[in-house]
């Protein structure tokens, strides 16, 4: 199942909750501009390299359209479209003013060479360069993209645009990114970690959690569950997992991935697939990887009592329904993974007023805008009796389809 269909699907579920209209439906669901654009670039062995790259608009009616740019050799047209309407009811579940859209490049970045990435990277910007802009749409970090690829598409905008550090987030700090942006995503995923086991009626203290994806996201999200301290037992990444049932020392394992880039044959760890991961006897499962792993294969197997998805549709949606008939909580990605936006946030008002705000400003922010938001799910969740998925939905579409009447067609 792609991840467009279950997109559409949670919205379908969602719109039918709400007694949408089919018309409203169908406005909401279309994207405003789907760009797709070839990237040519000179390689290093001299040939022309070709490459595809996507930026999808899907929705303008809260504000500048906001989402990542995922370089990835998965990247496709229909992927971004469901990332990028994700992106949408993201920015509408946490109320921050924004639209959504997404991009990308159909690319293996390990592939290339940093000349290269630069390159892809530059030139794609000379072919989107028109279509975005801090007041229209702001591309930021995604899987495959860093805070160096940002400053690089910063450069390139202002040759065309002039200087305009808004035009795009997630940058490096010493170029007017925001302190706390790039843990933002983890540490989101952590409060509403803690606020989803308040309402199991559990303390996160020595809740035994297990991570896919060791990542910018899941990383964060780890260390920062460690130090409210829960008990990480199992992570893994693309080359393999590890587990101990006495919880990882997580520090260290930071420190062993700086130098060895994996975390395989951490000290006094023991192998893990992700089979075993998914199943682990745990309180908390975390997929913060690529979409599409809770399938209707293992969702059966699942023994976690809370999922919070770190990562962007992690589960299929007949994944979905066997996790809710058999109990599980799942704190969905349009809420537990915005943590990332609403940084972004902060970074482009900060940017926007050339002003800087302090790490602990950025943090409290950030918590109170997850807070509010987890609560306002739980309480639509309960009202509805609905899932806190398609609650989210509810709120978000609900957000979404007032502003649109409001401005007007
Ligand atoms: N790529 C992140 C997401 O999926 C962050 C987007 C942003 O900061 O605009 O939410």
């Amino acid at each position: 199942m792609s991840s467009y269909e279950s997109a559409e699907r949670y919205f379908n579920h969602a719109a039918e909750v709400m007694g949408l209209s089919d018309n409203m439906g169908k406005l909401l669901k279309t994207p405003q501009r789907e760009v797709k654009v070839q990237i040519a670039i000179e390689m290093d062995d001299g040939l022309i390299g070709t490459f595809i790259g996507y930026r999808i608009q899907h929705n303008k009616a809260r504000g500048p359209m906001k989402g990542g740019l995922r370089f990835h050799p998965e990247v496709d047209g229909d992927e971004v479209l469901a990332l990028a309407s994700l992106m949408t009811w993201k920015t509408a579940v946490v109320n921050i003013p924004y639209g959504g859209a997404k991009g990308g490049i159909s690319v293996d970045t390990s592939a290339l060479s940093h000349r290269e990435l630069e390159s892809i990277t530059r030139k794609f910007v000379d072919e989107i360069h028109d279509i975005f802009g801090p007041d229209t749409d702001i591309p930021a970090p995604d899987m495959g993209t860093n805070s160096q690829i940002m400053a690089w598409i910063m450069n390139q905008y202002e040759k065309y645009h002039g200087y305009n550090p808004a035009c795009v987030t997630g940058k490096p700090v010493e170029l007017h990114g925001a302190d706390g942006r790039e843990e933002a995503t983890g540490r989101g995923v952590a409060i509403v970690t803690k606020a989803a086991m308040t309402k199991l009626k559990k303390p996160v203290e020595g809740a035994r959690v297990a991570i896919q994806g060791f990542g910018n996201v899941g990383s964060f999200a780890a260390s920062i569950l460690h130090k409210m301290g829960a008990k990480i037992v199992a992570v893994s990444d693309a080359f393999g997992g590890i587990q101990n049932q006495d919880g990882l020392d997580i520090p260290e394992l930071l420190k062993h991935m700086e130098k060895h880039k994996k975390v395989e044959e951490f000290e006094g760890s023991e192998p893990i697939d992700n089979a075993g991961l998914f199943a682990a006897d745990v309180d908390v499962l975390i997929p913060a990887a690529i979409g599409g792993v809770l399938t209707k294969e293992n969702a059966d197997d699942v023994r976690a009592k809370l999922i919070v998805e770190a990562a962007n549709n992690p589960t299929t949606s007949e994944a979905d329904y066997i996790l809710e008939r058999k109990g599980i909580l799942v704190v969905p990605d349009i809420l537990a993974n915005a943590g990332g936006v609403t940084v972004s946030y902060f970074e482009w008002v900060q940017n926007r007023q050339h002003f800087s705000w302090e790490l602990e400003e950025v943090r409290k922010r950030l918590e109170k805008i997850m807070t509010t938001a987890f609560d306002r799910v739980w309480k639509v969740a309960e009202e509805k009796k609905v899932s806190p998925r398609i609650a989210a939905y509810v709120l978000g579409i609900g957000r979404v389809g007032r502003a649109t009447v409001l401005g007007g067609i």
